[in-house]
């Protein structure tokens, strides 16, 4: 499982052992021979993550401890979720890591310099270990499984970082230059800063099968974060058991989203398989919310008009299924669109063109 999702096991030609020693509780990654307490499956894993994340590329100083125990903590969540636990059991585990880690309102997983001196600041099990394993989980929940793991083999095989050191900002560089994405604020909040964010998400369906509206806010458990900036994983239910699963792009505070849900909703969950730290989060149906804007039918937007190359949408933030008719009314091309990425349509021959998306119909023209 290790070679698939990080690379191949560093040390090959040199193979893999680990031994028993007399230490309650203890154990510790030698390279090719860890030592072990107990030969329970999880301590195993945790160890032999460690020969990837601790032993082949080591933590560039003991403030960022996070590089070799966070790894080596998602390493067992990696065992847990594919060969080991139900995912009941595996999402029962993520909550205890989840509480343990919002069990105070601060606390770094950078390790500060003034406390340096202190193994049990540098070895916190809630911060070095839990949160920075936590902060890899919502990694892997931006980028999506694939992205995420290919971003980690590169780090992996990185000719800088392997078989020498890396720091925090050397693994950010390198999710910018695998993922094209810029990762700085996000450690600003998560490694650097301190706590987790509390959402309330309030939501209204006016008028049945239309559009869902949401006003999201959010409070910080401590000053050093002004505000976590976060795609939201929000279930919406329908009375008969229909399920869409949203993604919120939360960038700012008392924010509004309005989502075309082509069924009556009945139930709003959030965060239900714990991809994000958070804690004490509510979800309150509040009839009274964009009452008004129910009047206003079409909030999806197409948009460039005339288009050249890619068609994008406003107002759509999850998967939906689109076709595109000429207009005699004949199918020319049906696929799913995503917002986060767009329609190429560059090949279609120049001209005007139905497309048909949430049971909403644009005209566009192709030039
Ligand atoms: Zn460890």
């Amino acid at each position: 499982i290790f070679e698939t999702y990080f690379g191949p096991y560093p040390f090959a030609d040199e193979k893999y052992g680990h031994m028993e020693f007399a230490v309650n509780g203890a154990a510790m990654e030698h390279q090719t021979m860890s030592s072990m307490n107990s030969f329970g499956k999880f301590t195993i894993a945790h160890e032999l993550a460690h020969q990837w994340f601790g032993d082949k590329i080591t933590c560039g100083s003991w403030n960022e401890a996070w590089l070799n125990e966070g790894f080596a903590t998602f390493g067992e969540y990696l065992i847990y979720e594919k060969n080991g636990m139900t995912p009941a059991e595996f999402l029962n585990h993520l909550q205890f890591h989840l509480n343990s880690i919002t069990s105070l309102p601060g606390g770094s997983v950078y390790v500060n310099d003034s406390d340096l001196g202190k193994i049990p600041a540098v070895f916190s099990g809630r911060l070095t270990y839990q949160k920075g394993a936590f902060v890899l989980r919502m990694l892997k929940w931006i980028l999506g499984d694939d992205d995420f793991y290919q971003m980690l083999r590169e780090y992996v095989a990185n000719p800088n970082f392997a078989y020498q050191y890396a720091t925090t900002e050397n693994f950010k560089n390198q999710l910018f230059i695998s993922t094209g994405k810029n990762f700085t604020e996000f450690f600003n909040d998560w490694i650097y800063g301190e706590g987790y964010p509390t959402y309330t998400i309030k939501w209204n369906q006016p008028v049945a099968n239309q559009n869902l509206h949401f006003l999201i806010s959010q409070t910080q458990s401590h000053p050093s974060v002004g505000f976590f900036e976060m795609p939201l994983p929000v279930k919406v239910t329908g009375t008969n058991g229909e399920v869409a699963n949203l993604v919120l792009n939360n960038t700012q505070n008392n924010q509004n989203f309005s989502e075309l849900i082509n069924f009556k909703v009945a139930n709003i969950s959030f965060n239900d398989d714990l991809q994000i730290i958070e804690k004490n989060s509510t979800v309150i149906y509040d009839p009274s919310l964009l009452k008004a804007e129910s009047t206003q039918k079409q909030t999806v937007i197409l948009y460039p008009n005339p288009v050249e190359n890619e068609i994008n949408f406003k107002g759509i933030s999850r998967q939906t299924a689109y076709e595109i008719y000429n207009m005699e009314g004949v199918l020319i091309e049906k696929g799913n669109y995503h917002p986060s990425s767009s329609i190429k349509v560059s090949t279609l021959p120049t001209g005007i063109y139905l497309i048909k998306i949430n049971e909403a119909v644009f005209k566009f023209q192709k030039y």
